[in-house]
C-alpha cells in the first residue's frame, strides 16, 4: 500500500461537477477580477466565522503583511510570534520593516507559551502575532487579556486553522484581524493561491480593501501607496463551492484523527486537544525520539511523512542579524527534532490509517534501546 501525505484528487473526484459547473460560469461571465464570486465569498467566509467582515486577498502571506500594514506597523516596531510556524508568519513582518520577537512554544500544543509573552514586551512591541498552528488554537482569551493591559494589537495567523474554535469561538475573530491562507493543501484550499482577512473593524476593513486595489478609493485616485493582491474570481468561485463542505472535510479530519490516537497513543505521543476547543488537525503531528528513522522506515514501506517544521525560524540565515543564540528557545529547538506529521486529509481512508499505524508499532516494538 502507498500513503501519501495529502491527496487532493480525492477531493476535486467528490465535488467535480459542482466545481467544474462553477469555473465555467466565471468564464462564461468573463468578468476575472474583484467580480461577483470575490465579494459573495467574503460575505459567506466573514459569516461562516461568525464576524462583520472579510476581504479577499491573493495569499496568506499578503493576509499577514496587509494587517500588519493596515495597524500602522512599521519600521523598528516589535511583533511578538513563534520560531516554530511557516517561514510566512515572519516573512511578513520583515517585509514591512518590523521586527519578529519569538516566543517559546508550550510543550505539550506546540502553540505559542502564553506564560512567556509579557517578559518579551518592551517599549517597542506593538503586536501579538498568536499563530493557531497544526488546527489547533492558541489561549486567544490569554492572549487578549494581556494585549489589553499592554495596548497591544493582535492579528491571529490562522491559516492552519479555518473552522477551529476555542470555547465556540472561532479562529481569526478573536483579534483585531485574523488572517486565511486558501494554498491549495489547507483546510479550505483553493485551486492556487489565495488567502483573507476577517476583522469586526469596518476602517480596517475599509483599508485593507483598498490597499489590495493600488492602494485606490475611488478609481485612479490614490492616497497612499497600495498593493495589487486580490482574489481571484475564479478562486473565489472555487472557494464558495468548498466553503459549503468545510465543516463536513474537518469532521472527516477529526474522525480520523481519532482512529490515529486509537491505534497510536500507548506508543508514541499523539496531538493534545485542549478541553474546550475544536481542533480542526490540519495536521496530525505525533512525537518520539527516532524520529529520522522512524521517517526513514515508514519513507521505504510507501507512507510520506513531513515535519512542520524541522528547523525553527529563529536559528535560520534570514533572521542571523537578529542574534538569537542556539539554546534561546529550548522547547522550539527540542520539538523541532522530534516532531513528525503523518498523512492527514479528509479523505483518508480507515485502511490507510491503520497501515500507517501499524508500520509504526511495528517500528517501535523492533527498536533496540
Ligand atoms: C500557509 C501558511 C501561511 C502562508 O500562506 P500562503 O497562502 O502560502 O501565503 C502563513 N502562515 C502559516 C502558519 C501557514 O501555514
Amino acid at each position: 500500500m502507498e500513503v501519501k501525505f495529502i491527496n487532493l484528487k480525492r477531493q476535486y473526484n467528490s465535488i467535480e461537477k459542482e466545481i467544474n459547473l462553477a469555473i465555467k460560469e466565471v468564464l462564461n461571465n468573463a468578468n476575472f477580477v474583484l467580480g461577483d464570486n470575490v465579494s459573495s465569498f467574503e460575505k459567506e467566509f466573514a459569516k461562516y466565522c461568525g464576524i462583520k467582515y472579510s476581504v479577499g486577498l491573493n495569499s496568506g502571506t499578503d493576509a499577514l503583511k496587509l494587517a500588519l500594514i493596515a495597524c500602522e506597523i512599521g519600521k523598528g516596531d516589535e511583533v511578538i510570534t513563534v520560531a516554530n510556524t511557516f517561514v510566512a508568519t515572519t516573512l511578513a513582518i520583515c517585509d514591512i520593516g518590523a521586527i519578529p520577537r519569538f516566543v517559546d512554544i508550550d510543550p505539550l500544543t506546540y502553540n505559542i507559551d502564553t506564560e512567556k509573552i509579557e517578559k518579551n514586551i518592551n517599549k517597542n512591541t506593538k503586536v501579538i502575532l498568536p499563530v493557531h498552528l497544526y488546527g489547533q488554537m492558541c489561549d486567544m482569551k490569554k492572549i487578549m487579556m494581556i494585549a489589553k493591559k499592554y495596548n497591544l494589537k493582535v492579528i491571529e495567523d490562522a491559516c492552519q486553522a479555518h473552522g477551529a474554535e476555542q470555547d465556540g469561538k472561532k479562529a481569526g475573530t478573536f483579534g483585531d484581524i485574523g488572517c486565511f491562507s486558501f494554498y491549495p493543501t489547507k483546510n479550505l484550499g483553493a485551486y492556487g493561491d489565495g488567502g483573507a482577512i476577517v476583522t469586526n473593524n469596518e476602517e480596517l476593513d475599509k483599508k485593507i480593501r483598498m490597499l489590495r486595489n493600488y492602494g485606490q478609493e475611488k478609481k485612479y485616485y490614490y492616497n497612499f501607496l497600495g498593493y495589487n493582491t486580490r482574489l481571484d474570481e475564479i478562486q473565489a468561485a472555487v472557494l464558495r463551492v468548498k466553503l459549503k463542505y468545510l465543516d463536513k472535510w474537518n469532521d472527516m479530519r477529526i474522525k480520523n484523527a481519532k482512529l490515529y490516537s486509537k491505534f497510536l497513543e500507548e506508543y508514541i505521543l499523539v496531538p493534545r486537544k485542549l478541553k474546550g476547543y475544536k481542533h480542526v488537525y490540519h495536521l496530525y503531528v505525533i512525537r518520539l525520539k527516532n524520529r529520522d528513522k522512524l521517517m526513514e522506515y515508514l519513507n521505504k514501506n510507501n507512507i510520506y511523512t513531513l515535519i512542520h517544521y524541522p528547523f525553527p525560524l529563529h536559528l535560520q540565515k534570514i533572521h542571523k542579524t537578529l542574534n538569537i543564540p542556539k539554546g534561546s528557545l529550548p522547547i522550539t529547538e527540542e520539538r523541532s527534532k522530534e516532531i513528525l506529521s503523518l498523512p492527514m486529509y479528509p479523505e483518508l481512508t480507515g485502511d490507510e490509517i491503520k497501515y500507517v499505524s501499524n508500520k509504526i508499532i511495528e517500528f517501535i516494538k523492533n527498536q533496540h534501546f
